[in-house]
Order: C-alpha cells, then structure tokens, then sequence
C-alpha cells in the first residue's frame, strides 16, 4: 500500500492547483491521474479566464463587485455568493500569479495582459492567451508540479473512494499499466477529475475522459452531489463534430446568422447584447432557430468571422481557423463556420462549500467535478478555467492545514477497498451476461441528447428516467470483459459506463422535480423561473433505489434576484 498525506485525482488545472499549493507548503502530495496531466480537457480551453484587471479599453473601470454581479446574474441568482465573492476578489491576483510563472498571455499594445469580450459580461474581462489559453495555463502549471517535485502517478485509474464513518481513508487505484490495484491511504484526498460531458453523447465538446466518473465515486462512498441537473450546451460546437468553437469568437465579434442571412440574436436579446448574452439564452434562440426551419440543413446555423479580416482571425484565433479548415474544410476567412449547441459543461458537481471541503472528513473536490456554487444555474464563459486555479489552490491550502494536524489513515478500510475492488474485477471477468456493455452506453447517451437537452418537459424526462432505470438492470447482465493484464481498457470502460449509468439518473431525476426554467435548466411545461419554491439547491444522495433529493437554502448576499434581461 502506497501512503501520502494528501492525494490529489486528477492532473488537470484543478488538480495540479492543488497539489502545488500543498506542496510549497511542505505537505507529501501524489498526484493520480489516469492519462498524463498535460493531456488533462483543460487543455482544450480556449477562450479565456476572467478577471477584473481593467486593462481593455471600455473596461478601465471594472471591478471584482461588477465580475460578481455579472457571475450571479449570470447564474439566475443559483449561486452562493459568499463563494462567487471569493472567486472574482482572487481573480486578478492569481492572473498575475500565472503570469509571473510565465503564461504567455496576450498582450495590449501597452504590454498588458489583453482581455476580450465574453458572453453576459458588460465589459472585455477575459484574459486570453490566443485561443490556446487552456493550453498553456495547463503547460504552465505543470511545469510549476515538475519544478516543485511533485510525486506523480500516472495512468492510474482511481476506482474507488475509500470512506468510512463518514471519514475518508484513501484511494483505490488500477495501475493500467501493470494490471494491478494499488491503494494509496492518505490523511486528506481531493477530487479534481473534471467534467461529465461524455454522459451525453457524441455531441459535446468535452474529451472521451471526461466521463464523470469521479462524481459517481463520490456519490457511491455517500458524498451529496449537488444540482446536477444543470447541464450547460455551449451554443457553437463545430457541426457535426461538436468541436468548440471558442465564445472569443463572438467576443472578437463575429456573428450568428440562419439560413435567411439575419443575425437572428436581435429577436432574443437587445441589439447591445447580441451574440454575447449567456450561453444559456444564445444556445436557446439558436435551437429554437433550428427547430423552427431557419437553419441550414436543420441541423445548424452560420458562425460568421469573414468581417473580421483575415489578420485579425490569423492573430486571435489561429486555432478555431485550423480546427475549422481541418475538421470541415471551411477557412473561416473565406467562409461562415457551421455551428451548432453542443453539450458543454457541468454546472453542479460534489457539494464542496467555499473551501473545497465536503461533509466527509478528509474529503475534498475542486474544479468542473465539483459544486462550490459559483456557476449557479448557468455558468458565464471564463469562469471555469478561473475556478480551476482560485479553488485548487484554496484546496490545496486548506488540506494542509489540515493534514498537519489529522491523524494518519486506517489500513482496515484501505484493506477491505482493495478486496472489494479485486472481488469486483474477478466478477467482471465472469458470468453468462451477453449485454454489450458499449450499446448500452450509446442508448443512454442518445437517450439524455433526445429528452434531457436544451428544452425539457415531463413526459420526456419520465421516459429518460424509466429507461435509465431499464438501462440500469440490462447493465447487470453485460458480458465478461476481456482479461488482459495490461491496458485493460474494457475494465476501464465498463467501470467509466457504470460511473455514466448513475451520473445521468442524478441529472434527469434532478431535472424532472424542477418544475421551473432557471439558467440552462428550460422546462417547455414550467416556462418562468419561480423563486418560491425553487431558489434552492438540489441535492441528490445514493441509494440503491436511485438518488434520494432533497434541498438546500443558497446563501444570498448583496446582489438581490432580479429578472435576468439582456
Ligand atoms: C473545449 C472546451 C473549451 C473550454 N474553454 C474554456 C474557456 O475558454 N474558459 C473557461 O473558463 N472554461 C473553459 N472550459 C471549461 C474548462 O476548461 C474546464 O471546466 C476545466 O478546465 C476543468 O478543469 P479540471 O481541472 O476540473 O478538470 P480536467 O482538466 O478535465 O482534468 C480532469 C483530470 O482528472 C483525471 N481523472 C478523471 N477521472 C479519473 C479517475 N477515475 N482516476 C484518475 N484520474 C482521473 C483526468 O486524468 C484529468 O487529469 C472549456 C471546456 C471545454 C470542454
């Protein structure tokens, strides 16, 4: 058995966050991740990370109160905004903290970190780096991982979360390469394993490795999971293969624009808004385009740069002009991109407060896989990457602190993991299933995109859940997975498709209670957002029924609910 003081899941921007700060402060940190840190989804953002550093023209006067204002807005007022306060009065500091690591940002002509425009924020507050900047805040953060000697296992496919009395002993772990578990007992461990967008199906902008199965780990091990139901579509995935298209696109200026040649923004929002209101409302007025026969092909619409000029595209985004000329042949120079709503990201997550902490002693989560209340019921673009790093080092600082102090990890419940997950991969290997583990993956997944999408209602939602638990039951027949001893990836997959099975129940029996439309939460049946009774969090705890929900207040602050125009 391998044992740290702290063990951080996952390489990404979270992750590696967090296992920096504990390691400047002296803490014995490993990191696990099961594909290389650098190969981590952070490093497919493009667009940028928020901060009020009032560095573009038309931003000199902004604010980390007006990045709040604009979060919580941006949230439908979902969000806790003692957390969201945190976040954007970190912003700036931690922006210059990256720079000062070596970020290559974007420049003004006057030296200065560029900033660029982004979706329900009245000013440019969106520090880029090209349209790479995912990239190289993940490159630049390694480094940092590399420099201060950070322990690192890689390839290993955490397969449990060991808890106990509610007090969390460690990890379990399947060494790919080795075809071993490897338990590693730790005084504190922190999830940081990113998004669930793989839950829905091939359209989503999110990496085959974003599967959600950390979430699924949490909430086996009796850790809440809180408003998952709040699935963000980003409206400008590549069609058809869902490839984003970063929102700076829009922030640079581009246009949206159907088969009629109208830039059809003006009938949703006002004509100061346009294509930069929030995802939720532009990736809506663009279903609802498609839906009602002004797309093209009826399948998607126009993303329009060719105004922007060719030098300007060459410069800020070099990136969305290969990926378009490679994946669908169209240099956006020349001509307007095809664009579509994709799945995009996970507003909820394990309920984390402020600090990173759970209600599990020892246990923690930071970034996409977790819910510290600051995207609320939408999150704006530019905040997540800016999560990423405020709240993995917050963890990172916190669990220090307390691993000083806690006492070591117990071997009994590390021990009995490691049966049980050795006792779980011997049964996989066996039996007279003949379900393929694969197709029932494929269904569930179509089954979320067709009933669990950008319009809800009941009847569609109580289909998706009824068969989600059909789904369930055919899953406890599949057939053995193959038993090669290394890069066993149909172990891999069938634990990442059980992960899946459970994570999409939270998602649809979460949306099917909410009878209201708030943020990217749009019921056809329940039109208007309805505070009395629904200003409240979703929780949804295991039981082998399905998710037990039950609810918790948001804490306010100053920014009073309001109707969300723009
Ligand atoms: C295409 C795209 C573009 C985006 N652009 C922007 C943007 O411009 N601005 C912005 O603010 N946000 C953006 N986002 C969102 C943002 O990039 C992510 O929310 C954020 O990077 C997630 O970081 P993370 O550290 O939480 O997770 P990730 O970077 O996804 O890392 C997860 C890590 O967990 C590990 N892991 C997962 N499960 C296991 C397991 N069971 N065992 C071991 N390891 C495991 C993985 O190996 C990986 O290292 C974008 C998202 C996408 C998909």
């Amino acid at each position: 058995m391998l044992v740290h003081d702290f063990v951080v899941v996952g390489g990404g921007l979270a992750g590696l966050s967090a296992a920096i700060e504990a390691k400047k402060r002296g803490i014995d940190v490993a990191l696990v991740s099961k594909i290389h840190p650098v190969r981590s989804h952070s490093g497919a953002a493009q667009g940028g990370v928020n901060a009020a550093l009032g560095n573009a023209e038309g931003s000199k006067d902004d604010t980390p109160e007006r990045h709040a204002y604009d979060t919580v807005k941006g949230s439908d007022f979902l969000a806790d905004q003692d957390a969201v306060k945190i976040m954007c009065d970190a912003a700036p500091g931690i922006i210059l903290e990256l720079e000062h690591m070596g970020l290559p940002f974007s420049r003004t002509k006057e030296g200065k970190i560029a900033q660029r425009p982004f979706g329900g924020q009245g000013v440019p507050r969106t520090c880029y780096g090209s349209d790479r900047t995912g990239l190289y805040m993940l490159n630049t953060l390694y480094e940092q991982s590399v420099k201060y000697k950070v322990k690192t296992y890689v390839e290993f496919f955490v397969t449990k979360l060991v808890v106990q009395n509610d007090r969390c002993h460690g990890v379990i772990c399947f060494n790919l390469e080795s075809g071993e578990f490897v338990p590693i007992a730790a005084k504190a461990v922190m999830f940081a394993t990113g998004g669930s967008g793989r839950v829905y199906s091939a359209n989503t902008t999110n990496a085959h490795t974003s599967t959600g199965l950390g979430v699924a780990l949490a909430y086996w091990a009796g850790v809440p999971i809180k408003d998952f139901e709040f699935i963000q579509f980003h409206p400008t995935g590549l069609y058809p293969s869902s490839i984003l298209m970063t929102e700076g696109c829009r922030g640079e200026g581009g246009y949206l624009v159907n088969n009629k040649g109208e830039r059809f923004m003006k009938n949703y929002v006002s004509e100061k808004v346009m294509e930069l209101a929030p995802r939720d409302i532009v990736a809506r007025s663009m279903q609802t385009e498609i839906i009602e026969g002004r797309g093209f092909e009826d399948a998607y619409l126009h993303l329009d740069l060719r105004h922007l000029g060719e030098a300007k595209i060459r410069e800020r985004l070099p990136g969305i002009r290969d990926l378009s000329m490679n994946f669908v042949g169209v240099d956006p120079v020349k001509d307007p991109i095809p664009v579509r709503p994709s799945q995009h990201y996970t507003m909820g997550g394990i309920d984390t407060n402020e600090k990173t902490e759970t209600e599990i002693t020892g246990f923690y989560a930071a970034g996409e896989c977790a819910c510290a209340s600051v995207h609320g019921s939408n999150r704006l673009g530019g905040n997540s990457l800016l999560e990423t790093v405020v709240f993995g080092k917050i963890g990172g600082g916190v669990i220090s602190d307390f691993a000083k102090d806690a006492a070591a990890p117990k071997d009994g419940p590390m021990k009995d993991g490691l049966k049980e997950e050795q006792a779980r991969f011997e049964a996989c290997t066996k039996g007279s299933g003949d379900e393929n583990p694969y197709d029932i993956k494929t269904e569930l997944s179509q089954l979320l995109d067709d009933k669990v999408g950008i319009f809800r209602n009941k009847a569609d939602m109580e289909a998706a859940t009824q068969k989600i638990r059909e789904l369930k039951k055919r899953f406890e027949k599949v057939r053995p997975i193959k038993t090669n001893k290394t890069f066993n990836y149909d172990f891999l997959w069938m634990s990442e498709i059980a992960g899946n099975l459970d994570a999409a129940q939270i998602v649809a029996e979460g949306a099917l209670v909410r009878e209201e439309s708030r943020g990217a939460h749009f019921r056809t049946d329940f039109p208007k957002r309805r505070d009395d009774p629904w200003m409240k969090h979703t929780i949804a705890r295991y039981s082998a029924d399905g998710p037990v929900l039950s609810y918790k207040e948001v804490r306010m602050g100053q920014f009073e609910p309001e109707e969300r125009k723009y």
